[in-house]
């Protein structure tokens, strides 16, 4: 049996099946690696997306937030590639029970998958730092660009925050948790353009191995939790997913 009939087997035998995605899901929708060399970091500074600037000086953020929009999504190009659909699709087809995943895109739930746990928050929406209240972002970031700086929430005239996660913040609790929980009970576990590196990401796949999940890793770089997969793809995810989908279709027949 070679890898990719192992892999599909896994999946199409599991109870629970889940993924966690990464970087590697995104960049190949053109949206650019926050991390890697040439990406973000690189010529903005991290501090200034650090949530300590946010409240000393909430106008200047929102300024650098309009830029950084319009750099990473302001591209009409930024949609889902093969390897979201893929993913889409085994949820559809009743072999994936969720996607967990780093990323903060929305590329996932535009591809059409519905269980998606986000880690890091999402660029989406925004969230009033005094009530709570969470809505969508492209309102908030209109009235920024217009010269409303920061935005401010409509229902109790709070500061408006991306809710996506910003350096020194504290991962969502609902969302790590109900991770955790995936990775324990899934029998199946895809990993997808994720180094392993970042945590609780890199945990997340140890948690569902330990448990007795057949842990399939597809990234195009080693990680450090190859060793504990059953099937290591070294290849892109836009070629892989959909192979790999095609597969659980076939022997799930
Ligand atoms: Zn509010």
């Amino acid at each position: 049996m070679d890898d990719l009939e192992a892999a599909a087997l896994a999946i199409a035998d599991a109870e629970r099946a889940v993924s966690m995605t990464g970087a590697g899901v995104s960049t190949a929708s053109g949206v650019p690696d926050f991390r890697s060399e040439g990406g973000l970091w690189d010529r903005y500074d991290p501090d200034d997306f650090h949530v300590g600037r946010f409240e000393r000086d909430p106008a200047g953020f929102w300024e650098l937030w309009i830029e950084i929009q319009e750099e990473v999504f302001g591209n009409a190009d930024v949609r889902p590639n093969p390897a979201h659909e893929a993913l889409a699709g085994l949820e559809a087809a009743g072999h994936l029970d969720a996607v967990v995943t780093q990323n903060v895109d929305g590329l996932h739930q535009a591809a059409g998958s519905d269980a998606v746990i986000e880690l890091h928050g999402t660029h989406d929406r925004v969230e009033c730092r005094r009530c709570g209240r969470k809505s969508g972002a492209a309102s908030a970031v209109e009235r920024a660009r217009e010269g409303e700086r920061p935005p401010r929430c409509d229902a109790c005239s709070g500061v408006l925050k991306p809710a996506s996660v910003l350096f020194g913040e504290t991962l969502p609790e609902a969302a790590l948790i109900r991770a955790h929980v995936h990775a324990e009970k899934s029998d199946a576990f895809l990993v997808a353009g994720s180094s392993l590196t970042v945590e609780p990401a890199a945990s997340l796949p140890e948690t569902a191995a330990g448990t007795g999940a057949t842990l399939i890793v597809v990234n195009d770089e080693p990680t450090p939790h190859d060793g504990l997969a059953t099937c290591v793809f070294r290849d892109d995810v836009t070629a892989v997913l959909p192979r790999i989908r095609e597969a659980v279709d076939d022997v799930a027949d």
